[in-house]
């Protein structure tokens, strides 16, 4: 588990994330860590992980190592968040090292994850980008969509970011209406996840539908159809917020 206090400035060694623009080295110990007494200078202080501190560096492209996604359908829950906080927070310093209000040069805060300008005060965190993803249900059935952007004969859960000033349920509400035309009744949070691609927090429901008539959009839904348990398409990976939607529904209504 990454324990979320940066190591004071003294701390300049203990464990390393390598990481280039496409991917993670593969670590020593523990699969993407290294250990060294020493960081490299331009090293991003993380937190400590297993008691130990533990930083991200960002070196030049070259190396073909094991892309992001590929590391994320292996790692354990807590391998998972230590990677996604280490490419949000170094995202968000590459993109935000001048001041958005006047332009002025900003500059780190070391003992948190702030940028702060000196010359007007304005400071900036990493973003992060809220969104809703739903698995509509009807009974048993489930009803899934095709992006124009996935795999052939992929079909996944509905999802979207919450626009400004709107409620999270509300955005449930519209987005499913927005894609697929549908009404959804009660609507229950089931769990969330980071997903770092680059910066979004996805908060996963399941939404009761209220009639099964479906209007597809055509854009950002090319295809959606109800499904039963018993016969689905091609799915999300497992490790994917949508997969533990679809599967925890199947769970529950599995005929015994
Ligand atoms: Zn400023």
């Amino acid at each position: 588990m990454l324990q979320r206090e940066i190591p004071p400035m003294d701390v300049v060694g203990g464990w390393l994330l390598r990481m280039n623009a496409s991917g993670v080295a593969p670590g020593e110990t523990d699969d993407m860590l290294v250990y060294r007494e020493r960081w490299p200078g331009q090293a991003l202080r993380l937190g400590y992980w297993q008691g130990e501190p533990v930083a991200v560096v960002v070196e030049e492209d070259g190396e073909e190592w094991p892309a992001f996604r590929d590391w994320l359908a292996q790692l354990s829950a807590a391998q998972s968040e230590l990677l996604a906080t280490a490419l949000q927070v170094t995202h968000w310093q590459r993109d935000h090292r001048f001041c958005g209000r006047c332009g002025h040069a900003a500059k780190r805060l070391s003992h948190e994850f702030a940028m702060h300008c000196d010359n007007c005060g304005l400071r900036n965190y990493p973003r992060i980008s809220p969104c809703i993803i739903t698995l509509v249900t009807h009974g048993r059935d489930m009803l899934l969509a095709r992006s124009p952007r996935f795999p052939p004969q992929r079909y996944s859960t509905l999802a979207g970011f919450i626009e400004p000033g709107e409620a999270v349920e509300a955005a449930v509400r519209r987005e499913v209406m927005e894609e697929v035309g549908v009404d959804v009744g009660r609507v229950s949070f089931f769990k969330s996840q980071s997903w770092p691609f680059p910066h979004s927090l996805m908060m996963g429901f399941f939404a009761e539908a209220a009639s099964r008539r479906i209007r597809i959009d055509g854009e950002e839904i090319v295809d959606a159809a109800w499904f039963t348990p018993e016969k689905m398409p091609q799915l999300p990976p497992a490790y994917s917020i949508s997969r533990q939607l679809i599967e925890t529904h199947r769970g529950a209504v599995a005929i015994r």
